[in-house]
């Protein structure tokens, strides 16, 4: 699982950044970004699913699922 966010939905409401950390920030913009691009570690899947899931705006998105959206 990769994330992102994307910058023109991000409201800033700082919700993603309580529940997983350790992979998404606020930053000085005001806009949710993801701190991890990389693969997310096992350890760390839970919370960016529910940060996903828990984003009012649905600004978090997986951009590889896109990837196969778009392939499919
Ligand atoms: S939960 Fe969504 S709207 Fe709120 S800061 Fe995170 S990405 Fe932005």
């Amino acid at each position: 699982m990769k994330v992102k966010v994307n910058p023109n939905v991000c409201i800033g409401c700082g919700a993603c950044q309580a529940v997983a950390p350790d992979v998404f920030e606020v930053n000085d913009e005001g806009v949710a970004e993801a701190i991890i691009t990389d693969e997310i570690s096992m350890d760390l899947v839970e919370d960016a699913t529910d940060a996903k899931e828990g984003c009012p705006v649905n600004a978090i998105y997986d951009p590889e699922e896109e990837e196969m959206e778009e392939a499919a």
